[in-house]
């Protein structure tokens, strides 16, 4: 079969944010071009209004993927869906992150304009020897929250724990979280909606502080969510695929190659997201369509029909599809 380019693997031009908790390392590690000041999130593969990316290079040069979606539906073999429904993102957590919880798709669909809930999913790609994630909380119901969060008693409320490279946390609605130094992959629903617990009483370069969001907080925790211990990654390792996490909105899995191991991916779904995060770089072909070199901060899009993904290289990358 000829390969045909229009289902070639797609490279989309990130988008970068500004965040108060941000810093400089995707620059300085992943080497992207980025806007002035604390620069916290790289919008990797993105198709939501605040942050749509257009594709560079190949036959969709320069059309957005957010209209790829709406208008080429068979680079998706047709999925479901009124939008893309992934968002992958690298944050580079310098300072703490705001003490956080997202809602699900019922309470951001009825109280959000109809937005997507935010199921998210962290693999940690560099830790600062005492970096710490929040995740879960004490409280055992909101009266009880609304109480520890008036007095101040952050230590006996958050589940606070050390993280090290290569960890992954799955972080579902209703989950209380907060980061620190730590450069993190970040899989998705399409979502940006965050209501704050605390934002560590910061103020942001015009003297004001961020919106606190205390009624959606306790409107969307779930106080019955099992405490984690730690990050650990326990699943086997399988001819160089790890399987991270499976829910009902994405799978995601990391995968490893080296020179002497290369790897091939069935490429069956609808579409895939694929970030090369860590590595001395390789190179990607899909089905019989041409050679396209990868390095650390590359991140490409399969369609649907693009052909098995064959990686040769040094380097480690993550990958998910929607389910
Ligand atoms: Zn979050």
């Amino acid at each position: 079969m000829a390969s045909d380019i229009t289902r070639d693997i797609m490279f989309p031009k990130p988008v970068f944010v500004e965040k108060i908790w941000g810093g400089r390392k995707l620059e300085t590690e992943f080497g992207y071009t980025i806007p002035d000041g604390p620069v916290g999130e790289c919008w990797s593969i993105s198709a939501h209004p605040n942050g749509d990316c257009p594709i560079e290079g190949g036959a969709w040069d320069g059309r957005y993927l957010s209209d790829l979606w709406a208008n080429e539906p068979q680079l998706f073999a047709g999925a479901k869906g009124d939008r893309f429904p992934l968002l992958i993102k690298i944050l580079d957590a310098h300072d703490y992150l705001s003490v956080q919880v997202h809602p699900d798709d019922a309470y951001a669909g009825a109280h959000e304009n109809g937005s997507l809930g935010k199921s998210e999913c962290w693999y940690i790609l560099e830790a600062d020897p005492d970096a710490r994630i929040m995740i879960g909380q004490k409280a055992h119901d909101r009266d009880e929250f609304a109480a520890m969060v008036a007095e101040h008693r952050w230590s006996e409320l958050l589940n606070e724990i050390p993280i090290h490279a290569g960890d992954f946390f799955a972080i579902n609605p209703g989950t209380v979280h907060a980061v620190k130094g730590a450069l993190i992959l970040e899989t998705q629903q399409s979502s940006d909606v965050t209501y704050r617990v605390y934002d560590f009483d910061r103020r942001q370069p015009d003297g004001s502080e961020r919106e606190l969001h205390m009624a959606q907080c306790l409107d969307v925790i779930d106080f019955s969510a099992p405490l984690l211990t730690d990050g650990a990654v326990t699943a086997p390792e399988v001819d160089g695929i790890t399987k991270l996490m499976s829910c009902s909105y994405f799978d995601v899995f990391r995968v490893r190659v080296s020179p002497d191991k290369p790897v091939v991916i069935p490429q069956d779904k609808p579409f895939m997201c694929v970030s090369m995060v860590s590595g001395k770089g390789g190179t990607v072909v899909a089905g019989d369509g041409p050679t396209h070199e990868l390095e650390k901060g590359s991140h490409f899009l399969a369609p649907a029909g693009c052909g098995d993904l064959a990686f040769a290289g040094d380097m480690e990358l993550i990958a998910s599809y929607a389910n």
